[in-house]
């Protein structure tokens, strides 16, 4: 068994401790356990602590077996004797605030919606709980929200007791005590939560800063919150204020004024769109009668073969061009877009060749019958399939 100083003294950083076990996992990297230790490790949602174990970096820490801790560490360990250990206060207190503002927010979500918390994750990035029951809105995270930073204001008491079962009666516990306990660690922020947890805890609420939910969202029959505790979440909103300003200082408005704006930004965009669909159709409608004097005879039918900067009017100019009884067009555009196509009356099975045929140009695409659209890497080749796919049509029709 280790002994767990973490559970006693979670604000100390630095101990000594005894090596008692110790081996190899491969080049660099081994496994050691110590008679105690700070290292917390992973378990119970909340994720192992980093640091260093003499000269070596702990990389890792698990539950082993016999109720002992295990650390990774990369470097040399002695393989017995003392040795100091040292743990990554930022990271360990980071993981006490998001930890420590789940328990306060998972109540409140409990005592403003009756929504308990069935299961909870912390990320490198940010934490999640999952919230049993329905009903559940933008109005029902605002009030737990607002509820759980009440309790951080109040910079209410966080207590660890070690409690018989025989007198845990007397408590409201948040979820039961696990079987096989008979002294449970209960952990409570004063007239507000109760819970059993081995996990890491903040002194007072106060220490928390700040909950704040960035998101919900439904994963199944549960509701999924995403949130921030404290330093995380004055960095959230660092971000996200650095984003909005950026946005408003390039629209020339104010912070307040940007969503507005984009808005209308995106209105605007899209009546822009349409509009040049509309003036590639009407372009595409003028062009057409100089294309078909342009054709070339093959057969009975007329090939006509054009290139354009724009890829839109070529794909316009496909369409039109396909309503004309007796024509194959064959046009590409700068970008490398190549469309070919051919009327309904004309009986030509052109998509598997023409696509053949831009593959060995280094291109892609495909189509079916009369139709293909092709596009080649290198716009430069547009001119080059343009002709090997004519060469190819002029011989099948005549
Ligand atoms: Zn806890």
């Amino acid at each position: 068994m280790t002994q767990k100083l973490y559970l006693e003294e979670p604000y100390r950083t630095a101990f000594e401790a005894v090596v008692v076990a110790s081996r190899t996992l491969d080049a660099g990297s081994r496994e050691v356990v110590l008679d105690r230790t700070l290292f917390y490790p992973e378990s119970g949602g909340q994720l192992a602590d980093a640091g260093t174990l003499g000269e070596a970096r702990v990389t890792g820490v698990r539950e082993g077996a016999d109720d002992t801790v295990v650390h990774v560490v990369a470097g040399e360990v002695p393989g017995s004797g003392e040795v100091q250990g040292s743990i990554d206060w930022a990271r360990r207190f980071d993981h006490m605030q998001q930890h420590t503002g789940q328990h306060v927010l998972s109540r409140a979500f409990i005592e403003t919606g009756k929504l308990p918390t069935v299961s909870f994750h912390m990320g490198d990035e940010t934490c999640t709980i999952d919230l049993e029951g329905s009903g559940f809105d933008d109005a029902a995270v605002r009030r737990a929200e607002d509820l759980a930073n009440r309790i951080v204001a109040e910079n209410r008491p966080i207590a660890v007791n070690l409690v018989p079962l025989a007198e845990l009666d007397q408590l409201e516990l948040r979820r039961k005590v696990p079987e096989g306990v008979t002294i449970a660690r209960i952990v409570s922020v004063a007239e507000f939560d109760a819970i059993p947890c081995c996990g890491t805890h903040v002194r007072s609420t106060g220490e928390l800063g700040l909950v704040k939910v960035l998101r919900a969202e439904r994963v199944k029959q549960l509701s999924r919150v995403h949130f921030k505790v404290g330093a995380r979440a004055l960095d959230d909103y660092r971000e996200k204020h650095g984003i909005v300003q950026a946005l408003a200082n390039r629209l020339t408005t104010s912070a307040g004024d940007v969503l507005h704006k984009v808005e209308r930004m995106a209105e605007e965009s899209q009546a822009a769109g349409k509009r040049a669909k509309q003036l590639t159709q009407r372009l595409a409608e003028a062009h057409k009668p100089a294309l078909l004097q342009r054709a070339v005879a093959a057969g009975s039918h007329r090939v006509v073969v054009y290139r354009d900067a724009d890829a839109a009017l070529v794909r316009a100019l496909a369409t039109e061009l396909q309503t004309e009884s007796g024509t194959v067009a064959l046009l590409g555009a700068d970008d490398g877009t190549v469309v070919c196509v051919t009327a309904r009356d004309v009986t030509l099975d052109l998509a598997g060749a023409a696509s053949a045929m831009a593959r060995e140009l280094g291109g892609s695409g495909g189509g079916k019958g009369g139709f293909a659209q092709l596009k080649l890497e290198d716009g430069a080749r547009v001119d080059e399939l343009l002709e090997t796919i004519r060469a190819y049509v002029a011989k099948q029709l005549s």
